[in-house]
């Protein structure tokens, strides 16, 4: 019997994943950055993602900040992320990964 195991991050993401791991204020700014359509994709594959996120003028909460490189990866464990403003051990679901999670739900959307 073969082991079809269809990893993919789109089927890991939806709006509660984004509730669940990212607090308020980043959503709120991830959004902004998503709005403001600044993530520019380095490598679009369905088990791995990866996208310079942000890099806007402006304040924070209109998605002002540093460009920075954030990656998510399909596991058997479940979506893994990690983005290069964060500090090494310690990934939150920063706004960055809120943005680009927002970019590829309406990917999706849109297929
Ligand atoms: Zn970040």
């Amino acid at each position: 019997m073969t082991m079809k195991s269809p990893l993919s991050i789109t089927k890991l993401l939806s709006e509660e994943f984004i509730e669940k791991n990212a607090i308020a204020s980043n959503i709120k700014y991830g959004r902004a950055i998503y709005s403001r359509n600044a993530i520019k994709p380095i490598e679009v594959l369905n088990t791995r993602v990866e996208a310079w996120v942000g890099g806007l003028d402006g304040v924070v909460v209109e998605g002002g900040g540093t460009k920075r490189r954030v990656e998510f990866k399909a596991l058997k464990t479940g979506l893994k992320w990690n983005c290069t403003g964060n500090p090494k051990n310690h990934q939150i679901f920063c706004k960055h990964c809120v943005a680009l999670a927002f970019w590829l739900l309406k990917k999706r959307v849109k297929k």
